[in-house]
């Protein structure tokens, strides 16, 4: 069985753990309704992308 011949430090630990931060996703406005919404992607409240409607929006 494969085993650690030595523990990890504290220092390396964290000096590994430096790359695990998460950032924000990108939100941009839409052009149509003006709610939050990812850059390229449909909007998902009103279903506008491009300048136009290209999906359905689903309602409940
Ligand atoms: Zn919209």
């Amino acid at each position: 069985m494969a085993n650690p011949k030595r523990r990890t430090s504290h220092s390396r630990q964290g000096k590994r753990r430096s790359h695990h931060a998460l950032t924000a996703s990108a939100t941009t406005t839409c052009s149509n309704c003006g709610a939050i919404a990812r850059p390229h992607r449909v909007c998902s409240s009103c279903g506008w992308y491009g300048g136009k409607q290209v999906a359905a929006v689903e309602e409940e």
